[in-house]
């Protein structure tokens, strides 16, 4: 039994999990299949304050989720397959762990990367098709590589794939590129990053030894061609992770978490959510560890005032 259970360790988790920690509340922490979140697939954070020349991704994680265990978080891993949220204490089966029972839990589990759902995407991934530039630019070197999407993580990945790559061609369904202004600058001073603006993607195309090329259409003129490329990165945006909790907590047309506006207060008393989960508008670093900060105090106090345990006893774990 644990007073408190946090699902996911991105910002948001990890920072719930120091201010847990340092409440005494001894957190449990469960890590899934992507530790430490988006920013472990990303290259440099300079936005993040405190950091004057900004920090690698994957170093900030590790430096929150080290800093949450030198408070007492204990971290386990593995997949949550199911949440009973029905009473209190809530009941979680986790893969490899059994059954662990929680008075109160934190969802932090973020979102994940979409797909286009377009034919020779999915078969490809690992052939040439990716959603983590970081992960795989590395293989790419000298080659073209086609990124698909206009936000700032496309900007972000095109940038950064120019390191490996001979071109990086980026590949937009509207003329518009919906990425702010700083990133779209950087992508377009760069010389390596070419623009197919206003087209569809329709179809991957791949061979034996991988991807071929991308097949699209041109918007205006209905026109079809093949992009000649060895890598399609698809960065279109991201899915809240919200499947395992099997529709128990309300959430809004797109799937993210509903919390009580200004609080991190999903609909079931006890059950709190904070970072990318409940959030598609600002789905910053900065951002998601502030939700956290903010589960961590909601769930402190409704501790405080609503334990169904007498905590001042032994407790057995
Ligand atoms: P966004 O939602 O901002 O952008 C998604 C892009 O993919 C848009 O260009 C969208 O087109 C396109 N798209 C979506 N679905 C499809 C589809 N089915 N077919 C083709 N194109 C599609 O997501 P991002 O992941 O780029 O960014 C998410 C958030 O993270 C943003 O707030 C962003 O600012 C932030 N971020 C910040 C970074 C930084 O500051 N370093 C780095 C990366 C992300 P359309 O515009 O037509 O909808």
């Amino acid at each position: 039994m644990y007073k408190t259970i946090v699902i996911g360790t991105g910002p948001a988790g990890l920072t719930a999990a120091i201010y847990l920690a340092r409440a005494n509340l001894n957190p449990l922490v469960i890590e899934g299949p992507e530790p430490g979140g988006q920013l472990t697939t990303t290259t440099e954070v300079e936005n993040f304050p405190g950091f004057v020349n900004g920090i690698m991704g994957p170093e900030l994680m590790d430096n929150m989720r080290k800093q949450a265990e030198r408070f007492g978080a204990e971290f386990r891993t593995g997949w949550v397959n199911k949440v009973d949220m029905s009473k209190r204490p809530f009941t979680l089966t986790v893969e490899g762990q059994g059954e662990l029972q929680a008075e109160t839990l934190i969802i932090s589990t973020g979102a994940s990367a979409k797909y286009l759902g377009i034919p020779g995407e999915k078969d490809n991934v690992g052939r040439g098709v990716s959603t983590c530039a970081t992960c795989d630019g590395f293989f790419f070197r000298g080659k073209k590589i086609i990124v698909i999407g206009g936000g700032d993580s496309a900007m972000e990945e095109a940038n950064f794939l120019t390191r490996f790559a001979s071109e990086v061609r980026v590949v937009n369904r509207r003329s518009e590129l919906r990425a702010s202004k700083i990133m779209q600058d950087r992508a377009r001073e760069n010389a390596k990053v070419t623009w197919s603006l206003d087209v569809t993607p329709l179809e991957v195309l791949a061979g034996d030894r991988g991807v071929t090329g991308l097949k699209v259409k041109n918007n205006a003129t209905g026109a079809e061609e093949v992009l000649e490329t060895d890598g399609v990165f698809v960065a279109i945006g991201h899915t809240p992770n919200t499947k395992f909790l099997d529709g128990q907590l309300a959430t809004d047309e797109l799937g993210y978490l509903l919390v009580k506006p200004g609080t991190s207060e999903t609909d079931v008393p006890g059950v709190f959510a904070c970072g990318d989960v409940q959030d598609h508008r600002y789905r910053q670093a900065i951002t998601a560890a502030g939700s956290g900060c903010m589960a961590a105090l909601d769930c402190e106090k409704f501790l405080e005032g609503n334990s169904v345990h007498d905590w001042s006893q032994s407790i057995s774990k």
